[in-house]
């Protein structure tokens, strides 16, 4: 299942307020739109509905696709400490069957070359 919230977003250009879709994990087989969003960057995009000034929103998701068998743990930026720190994290016991990859990934270019990659 697909998991969005909605915030509130002051615009850098015009300092008025609108709202952003902020998507805690894609599922692109339920919501295979959000795929291509992805891919055109629209997932991590505010389009201010006062001025039309776009701003980036560097958003973590997860990116989660039945069909293929993989999940991504999106970031747009590394932690520091990440070499570190164990993966905490559930996973169903029915993903611990078949042969499910999970993914930790960082920057937009490396996860459309992941999702490219597993599909
Ligand atoms: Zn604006």
């Amino acid at each position: 299942m697909s998991q969005v919230k909605r915030e509130t977003i002051e615009c850098p250009n015009c300092h008025r307020k609108g709202e952003f879709e902020i998507w805690d994990s894609v599922n692109v087989d339920l919501d295979p739109e959000l795929r291509e969003k992805i891919f055109n960057e629209e997932l991590f995009m505010y389009h201010c509905p006062h001025c039309e000034h776009v701003t980036g929103i560097p958003l973590d998701t997860l990116y989660h696709d039945m069909k293929n068998q993989f999940m991504l743990f999106f970031s747009f930026f590394k932690e520091d400490d990440f070499d570190y720190k164990p993966m905490d994290m559930e996973v169903p016991k029915s993903m611990m069957k078949g042969d499910y990859t999970f993914r930790m990934v960082f920057g937009l270019m490396q996860l459309k070359e992941k999702i490219v990659i597993l599909e």
